[in-house]
């Protein structure tokens, strides 16, 4: 099964307008029009529109970081799926800084993931261990449950699988220049991740999933990275915010 490989920048809480402009107006000449790979740019929630409109002709597709479950209502603070999907085709759920400061549980993930689906969103469900679990041995455990708790009963909405995209990413590896190694990143996601697709969707729709990895990657690693069988892309935070490095991920992900 081949799976077209993807590559998408967290902004994280990071670039004003103008900053999101001048940064975007930097990439689409280096990024636009590559084709062999789906390029999402994720920027805060206040810049979407700016950035929305220099996409406009490029094949660079743009994603949220974050929204809430309902359409409308009392929850100040809150963007909802269809706001979100005014600008995007994408939004990142499940991110392990939501989780750690914000409280997100799996249920929430779940409730969100449903959401986009209903809303024409492509989520990009990230989940991955800390380095406590990780030093305990339990990273399988808490990965499995992960996956399976935030997509279980999940109706796909007439998508074929293509439209949810995992992100694998160890949390003591996000922003600490400490990236895991190819292989054992490929290995969580061939010996948990795809299996526990494969329990909730079925064999034909999980491998049609694709799962990035997402944990330092730069302009240098990425290619690593890329050459693993079940690693299907990247998700890069910092990296994202470096014309020249995020540009080589993305090259560096057509093969
Ligand atoms: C992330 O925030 O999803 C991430 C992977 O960050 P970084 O690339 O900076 O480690």
């Amino acid at each position: 099964m081949t799976r077209k490989p993807l590559v998408a920048g967290n902004w994280k809480m990071n670039m004003t307008v103008a900053d999101a402009r001048h940064l975007v107006s930097e990439m689409i000449p280096g990024l636009g029009s590559k084709a062999g790979v789906d390029k999402v740019i994720c920027p805060p929630h206040t810049a979407l529109l700016a950035v929305s409109s220099l996409l406009e002709g490029s094949d660079i597709h743009l994603g949220a970081q974050n929204m809430y479950w309902e359409t409308s209502g009392a929850y100040t603070g809150e963007i909802s799926p269809n706001m979100v999907a005014e600008f995007c085709e994408y939004i990142i759920l499940g991110h392990s800084e939501r989780r750690a400061y914000f409280g997100e549980t799996d249920k929430d993930v779940n409730r969100k993931v449903q959401a986009a689906f209903t809303h024409g969103l492509t989520p990009i469900v990230c989940v991955g261990e800390t380095l406590e679990e990780y030093e305990g041995d339990r990273t399988y455990d808490v990965v499995f449950r992960q996956v399976k708790m935030g997509l279980e009963g999940i109706e796909f909405e007439g998508g074929d699988g293509t439209n949810l995209v995992i992100a694998y990413e160890p949390i003591w590896c996000i922003g600490t220049g400490h990236a895991a190694t190819p292989e054992d990143a490929n290995k969580v996601i061939a010996d948990v991740i795809r299996p526990a697709l494969v329990e909730l969707f079925g064999e034909n729709m999980a491998y049609k999933i694709r799962v990035l990895y997402g944990g330092s990657v730069n302009g240098e690693n990425a290619k690593e990275f890329f050459m693993q069988p079940d690693i299907d892309g990247a998700l890069a935070g910092g990296a994202s915010l470096k014309v020249t490095d995020y540009i080589q991920i993305t090259l560096a992900a057509i093969n």
